[in-house]
């Protein structure tokens, strides 16, 4: 070994002690079958996640469920700048509202579960150290003592001169100093960042693979990129990855697109160390389009639904979140669910190749129609509970209501429910209310009657009390209707629609007509579920009530 890199070596990592082989050894390969895959989610500790990253992190784990493999939670917290307080536990429990829970890593703001940790990058300062002198060693690192004034200085040349920006080449002052040069330097206290000594030609051409995308040509890297920062002494994001991702054995890198100019220096920094490379899968943008009709990131600042909080509130299942997910990931994602609607997701295996380069689009309006069909599939007890535990969140009134007419009102949530052809009207667990309203009497109050055709004062008297005089049998739905019909003809309305279609100057109206009067009086509404299941549900006396109340309203 040289000596005397030996000794800048140790000059610059003075409390290394260790070699990358030991830390090899700390952290064998992991016993999976095989094909498994090892991914993980990397936030910095923002405190949350928001719908783009949420995607991110259910493909990553998902890729690694579909494979038996290890889904690991590391908190890249190198940019104290991203870092905020208990900004952990904010995105684990954001996670966990989404059952996406990590197999290893980071399990609170200072536990973690795992034989591959610290999973937290701040505790792994010692890790990084040990891999950026084993590169001083070999000469492929040095320390660089630029000040940020020399370096604006020289990206003002390269600007004036239109040359590429960057640290390289002749514009890369340190790497010519000699050995002897950088320890006087550091003997003489002077601060330094630590830089590869990039052995790439920017003419060079070379070929990566992508899974998303396929085969990019790329210029080799010539860049001498920080490893090490010098204020903190913590690694940049290149060399943490590097580390990382190989001794925690990373097989695939699902990270953003804004990566993608990046992957040069990452493959060249696996080539120097001479370790396998993970696969690399960049992820596109998750887009919408705005207002004007321009596709646009979707922004944490300007779209209420890229917040993973807005679902939560609206009260959209979690698993229709998850489902809508699928279907922006991967494009046969929608289709397999019309094929399988009741096949759990964990049968559907994600495709790297059919996953979006170009950015998927948000789409919230397809999300909650997503929602609407998978509320229309769950039963009405399920139903209650999951809206009860909304409710006792959001609204606390409607949440004692629910408690105190359980029955009833899982029998009000299965009107045309429980059928192969269910009734899909609610759009999520927030506005099942506006659709159920109307059958509870602590709602019932400051009403406006929507009577359509048929409309007028004596009419609908007429009607509601012929009805209340005669026909409150609900016995069976046959003979009721049959006797509605028979209150059709008395009233001069046409029970049979042919009958009224052929000569509608005939009558007054037709059997749909008096049923909306019905309808109406009862629930004020013009559009419910069927109305014999309403009337059984409410029963003679609330039907009495209800057509008195609203006699008395037609005033
Ligand atoms: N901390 C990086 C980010 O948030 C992680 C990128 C990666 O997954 O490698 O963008």
């Amino acid at each position: 070994m040289n000596d005397k890199l030996k000794e800048l070596a140790d000059l610059m990592f003075p409390n290394v002690t260790k070699t990358i082989a030991d830390y090899e050894k700390m952290y064998p390969e992991r016993n999976l079958k095989e094909g498994a895959r090892v991914t993980r989610f990397a936030p910095s500790p923002t405190g949350f996640v928001h719908m783009g990253s949420l995607l991110s992190a259910y493909e990553d784990y998902k890729a690694a469920k579909d494979t038996d493999g290890i889904f690991y939670l590391r908190i890249e917290d190198t940019d104290q700048k991203r870092s905020v307080e208990n900004g952990i536990s904010g995105i684990l429990n954001d996670l966990k509202n989404f059952d996406i829970v990590p197999d290893e890593g980071m399990i609170g703001e200072t536990e973690s579960i795992g034989e591959y940790g610290p999973y937290i990058q701040s505790e792994r300062q010692e890790i990084y150290h040990t891999f950026a002198k084993d590169l001083v060693l070999r000469g492929l690192a040095y320390p660089c003592f630029c000040t940020s004034h020399e370096l604006d200085e020289t990206r003002e040349i390269q600007e004036l001169n239109k040359e590429r920006i960057g640290y390289y080449g002749s514009f890369a002052k340190c790497r010519s100093l000699t050995v002897d040069e950088a320890i006087q330097k550091i003997k003489n206290g002077e601060e330094f960042v630590v830089r590869l000594k990039s052995p790439g030609n920017f003419n060079n051409k070379i070929m990566l693979h992508d899974e998303v995308r396929g085969d990019i040509e790329f210029p080799e890297n010539d860049l001498d990129i920080v490893l090490i920062k010098s204020t903190d002494k913590l690694p940049t994001y290149h060399f943490a990855h590097l580390v990382d991702d190989h001794l925690m054995h990373t097989t695939h890198v699902m990270r953003g697109e804004e990566w993608i100019a990046s992957f040069p220096i990452h493959d060249q920094l696996f080539e120097i160390f001479g370790f396998a490379k993970p696969k690399y899968c960049h992820l596109g943008l998750v887009m919408k389009i705005d207002e004007n009709g321009t596709r646009r990131k979707l922004s944490k600042r300007k779209d209420p639904e890229a917040s993973v909080e807005f679902y939560h509130q609206q009260g959209v299942p979690i698993e229709a979140v998850k489902l809508y997910l699928l279907t922006i990931a991967n494009s046969n994602f929608e289709e397999w669910l019309d094929n399988n609607p009741n096949t759990d997701t964990s049968e559907f295996k994600l495709d790297f190749k059919k996953m979006s380069a170009s950015g998927s689009l948000f789409d919230v309006s397809k999300l909650f129609n997503i929602s609407k069909n998978y509320l229309s599939r769950q039963t009405a007890t399920t139903i209650y509970n999951n809206l009860l535990k909304w409710a006792l969140e959001f609204d606390q009134e409607f949440a004692t209501i629910l408690k105190n007419n359980q029955e009833f009102a899982i029998k009000v949530f299965n009107i045309e429910r429980e059928n192969p052809k269910p009734r899909k009207d609610y759009l999520s667990y927030s506005d099942i209310k506006n659709h159920v309203w109307y059958m509870f009497d602590e709602y019932f109050h400051d009403l406006t009657y929507d009577f359509q055709k048929v409309n007028t004062k004596e009419e609908i008297t007429n009607i509601l009390t012929t009805y209340l005089n005669n026909y409150l049998d609900l016995s069976d739905k046959d003979i009721w209707f049959n006797k509605i019909k028979e209150m059709c003809d008395t009233l001069g309305y046409a029970s049979n629609m042919k009958d009224y279609k052929k000569n509608p100057e005939n009558y007054k109206g037709n059997v749909a007509d008096v049923s909306t009067v019905l309808r109406v009086a009862l629930t004020t509404k013009t559009n419910t579920p069927d109305l014999y299941e309403i009337m059984n549900l409410l029963g003679e006396d609330k039907i009495k009530e209800r057509f008195t109340k609203c006699l008395n309203n037609l005033d």
